[in-house]
């Protein structure tokens, strides 16, 4: 029916999912799987958490949408809660992160013309090459990937690409005419590509020397996927806005924003920017119980732990399958010398779900609620697909 109705812009896993509890996943027919997709980390929390579903339907029978047309009570509280844990004065509530994305852009362009006296649309944002940031117009148009552009044009001017994890490019393309550099700490979609040490710091340095806004994009790997609060942590870094989504919603609701400083953010006035669901109460209780469990369950902690092992465990599979095993807490990549669909499809035969990002890089980011045991199980079953598509016809473990 789906692909009768529905337009073919995804080409699923063939599994149908009906439940979720936890990492755990279930099938129509009942099978269980470990979810090493989560939503690409809008799932962090866990499938189905028992707080975040309570205060969902808490507010649910209470007020869900007002538009911003009027104050609600519940926006102010997730506000305050929210810039506490993210060490900021301000925010502006999106829904999706492409839309929080989009909040950026405009944000740093106002800063290039009032603050930086650029000249009238001539404001440049630098972003990386292999980036993601979204799919809206404006956005694809600063993408490196030819299928997300393909035939979508024209595009917006005022992007600049500079190769990822390069800081004399950097240096080199951050000038007078620069109203920021918009980049991801560590980036998803583009294979789970880290950058070398110090990168981050070196960008952020570069940024306050010539004036140009840090925007880091954080939907992915905001709210502990990496083993800390945001991706910038790791290198200490403060970025002037940090752009999150994903994992504020919990699995159950889009919400999105950006943060930073009042200084910024009161280059917005009413009517330059807004939107009807943005804000909305349902929203804000569904997001203030998600940064709750982040916050009680310590579930950065738990990344950090469960990733190491992960890597450590991936690595001694010691596949000839396996190039590198990479990434920071539960944002991880295995790139692989064949096909990652090939390994995707072959793992899901084995109870684990999880997608390649590019060609030949599968990832792996369940939620963050994962335990020990379910670590361990994870990578003997990565073992067992590897060694399957390795040599399908000796591996008879299980029927195809
Ligand atoms: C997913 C993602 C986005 C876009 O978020 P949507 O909610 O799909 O619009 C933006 N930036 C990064 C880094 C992402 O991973």
């Amino acid at each position: 029916m789906e692909q009768t109705y529905g337009a073919p812009n995804y080409a699923p896993l063939e599994v149908v999912l009906e439940r979720g509890e936890g990492v755990y996943v279930w099938d129509v027919d009942g099978n269980r799987y470990v979810d090493c997709i989560s939503a690409y980390s809008a799932v962090n929390q866990g499938h189905v958490h028992p707080a975040i579903r309570d205060a969902l339907v808490r507010q649910a029978g209470r007020l869900t949408l007002t538009s911003r047309a009027v104050y609600n009570d519940r926006l102010p509280l997730l506000l305050a809660e929210l810039t506490q844990y993210a060490g900021y004065e301000m925010a502006l509530l999106m829904n999706t992160g492409a839309e929080a994305v989009e909040t950026a852009i405009k944000l740093a362009r106002r800063y290039g013309y009032r603050r930086k006296g650029i000249a009238p649309d001539r404001a440049e944002i630098v972003v990386c090459s292999d980036n993601f940031h979204g799919r809206t117009t404006t956005i694809v148009g600063a993408s490196t990937e030819a299928q997300y552009r393909r035939e979508f044009g024209p595009f917006p001017a005022g992007f600049r690409v500079v190769p990822f994890g390069d800081v004399s490019s950097l240096e080199a393309a951050i000038g007078a005419t620069t109203c920021a550099l918009l980049i991801e700490p560590i980036q998803g979609e583009g294979g789970v590509n880290v950058p070398p040490p110090g990168y981050f710091a070196a960008a952020a340095r570069v940024c306050r020397e010539r004036g140009a806004l840090l925007m880091s994009d954080e939907v992915q790997t905001g709210f502990g996927r990496t083993g800390s609060r945001f991706g910038a942590d790791a290198e200490g870094v403060r970025p002037d806005v940090t752009i999150v989504g994903k994992a504020l919603g919990g699995g159950f609701y889009p919400v999105s924003g950006i943060l930073a400083p009042r200084d910024l953010l009161e280059l917005f006035g009413p009517g330059d920017h807004g939107s009807t669901f943005g804000g909305n109460p349902l929203g804000c209780e569904v997001a203030r119980a998600a940064l709750r469990v982040i916050v009680d369950e310590d579930l950065a902690g738990n990344a950090r732990r469960r990733g190491n092992e992960m890597v450590e465990g991936l690595r001694a599979l010691r596949s000839p399958l396996v190039r590198q095993v990479r990434g920071r807490g539960l944002l991880i990549g295995v790139e692989l010398t064949v096909k990652a669909k090939t390994l995707a499809k072959a793992l899901l035969r084995e109870g684990v779900l999880a997608k390649d990002t590019r060609d030949y890089v599968l990832r792996i980011a369940p939620p963050l609620v994962i335990d020990p045991e379910q670590v361990a199980a994870v990578v003997d079953a990565v073992g067992r697909a590897l060694r399957h598509v390795e040599a399908p016809a000796t591996a008879g473990a299980f029927s195809a």
